[in-house]
């Protein structure tokens, strides 16, 4: 047989139409078939559940000083998410075919301000798990609003985050940020016009209960002709977070209204501390805000964030493992530069987040500012130590525009 004539056995192409033609006993494999084989091999190799010997479950106590090497506060908010993780992954561990007592999901949806920690929390726990997470903004749902395809771009970005890898997506934590956003309006009493809220929080039912959907890859390396793959939802961890501006008001109508229901004395009534009302939220404070029962239900875990203190705001400067202190020390000592800020630096630019009201988002944003001279001209220069003090600080913040500072953070 003349060279020409050799074909790939698996696909017929002939040794000019491949990269590369292995020749075997009494056959011959091409490059394109080889990769094909290889991912099959791998898809096979991924489909089994989640490993239970390798996974390592943590107890919750673990889990809670795991976030608080990355979370300042909001205790509250760790130890309801330690237990819910926990109870989750045992839910996923859990011989099914031994058992038949079915333990629900434990979705999660936490309440707070922005910028106090809801992202990071959740961050943080996939970080633990060593599992992916996607980020996904409700707000963007709405745009599309009820047809329901779009929802289904959350498990993209899931399988994106896995690396295609269809078994830890499944296993994997998505964060629905601004969640209170699809909400129905309470004072419109138009159903028509806010029926893209409600038609987005429908489309996420059967997401946050389990289901399996047909997910477009978007961009897969793997799976260049693939249309859809197939993923299930049940193992995923779904944690909702919004601020829900407002509902303070709701749970003070609704204990003021208790309190008149179960002629409360005048000394229970003092305990309500009204300085952070969201530590009383339940669920039907939520569904008053608008979100629908059927949600609600899906999401059984409440909790709540608190405002950040200055306190904690200047923690979470310095005392986290990836601090922004620790951040900036790091890359100036990777130009062979000693960095150090005093602390009436720290403080001063934790005051002036308070004053201009930019949240914890904002204290990178002020560093930013004060540091980018020094970031610009320092490497490669004769310089070797820079210390920030409160009145460099405050000549480099005197050149910034701080209503840009809080267009920004
Ligand atoms: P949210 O999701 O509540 O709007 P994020 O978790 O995205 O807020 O927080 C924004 C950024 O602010 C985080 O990346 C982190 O740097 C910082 N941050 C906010 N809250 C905390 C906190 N409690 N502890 C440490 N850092 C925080």
């Amino acid at each position: 047989m003349s060279e020409k004539e050799i074909l790939c056995s698996f696909c017929g192409r002939t040794k000019s139409q491949t990269k590369l033609l292995i020749a075997g006993l009494d056959a011959h494999i091409c490059d394109i078939c080889i990769s094909q084989a290889d991912l099959i091999l791998k898809d096979d190799e991924s489909s089994t559940d989640l490993d239970t010997s390798t996974f390592d479950l943590k107890p919750p106590k673990e889990i809670k000083s795991f976030l608080d090497q990355y979370v300042i506060g909001q205790d509250q908010a760790k130890k309801v998410l330690s237990v819910a993780v926990y109870n989750h992954y045992k839910r996923i561990l859990q011989d099914k075919l031994q058992d038949d007592i079915d333990i629900q999901k434990s979705n999660v949806l936490l309440v707070g301000p922005t910028g106090t920690g809801k992202t990071l929390l959740a961050q943080t726990i996939a970080k633990l798990l060593n599992v992916p997470i996607a980020i996904v903004d409700a707000t963007v749902l709405t745009e599309a609003g009820y047809v329901g395809e779009d929802v289904e771009s959350i498990l993209s970005k899931l399988l994106q985050a896995a690396d295609f890898d269809v078994k830890k997506a499944e296993n994997g934590i998505v964060f629905i940020d601004e969640i209170d956003k699809i909400a129905r309006k309470r004072d419109n009493p138009s159903i028509t016009r806010d029926v893209s809220g409600e038609g987005v929080q429908q489309a996420l039912l059967k997401l946050l209960e389990g289901t399996t959907v047909n997910v477009p890859p978007k961009g897969g390396r793997k799976h260049p002709d693939q249309k859809f793959i197939e993923l299930n939802t049940s193992n995923i961890l779904f944690i909702a977070g919004g601020a829900f501006d407002g509902i303070e008001k709701i749970i003070k109508t609704r204990l003021n209204l208790q309190s008149i229901g179960y002629k409360m004395s005048k000394e229970h009534k003092m305990h309500v501390q009204e300085d952070n009302l969201l530590r009383y939220i339940n669920p039907h404070d939520v569904r008053t805000y608008g979100l629908i029962p059927e949600i609600i239900g899906r999401l059984p875990v409440l909790s709540f964030l608190n405002p950040l203190s200055k306190d904690a705001l200047r923690d979470i400067m310095t005392v986290p493992n990836n601090a922004l202190i620790k951040q900036y020390q790091k890359l100036f000592e990777m130009d062979g530069i000693n960095f150090s800020i005093t602390s009436s630096a720290i403080d001063y630019i934790v005051d002036k987040a308070m004053e201009y009201n930019l949240g914890a988002r904002g204290l990178r944003n002020l560093c930013e500012a004060i540091l980018n001279d020094a970031m610009f001209n320092l490497p490669n220069s004769e310089v070797k130590d820079l210390k920030v003090t409160k009145v460099y600080a405050d000549q480099k913040l005197q050149m910034i525009d701080m209503t840009y500072l809080k267009a920004v953070s």
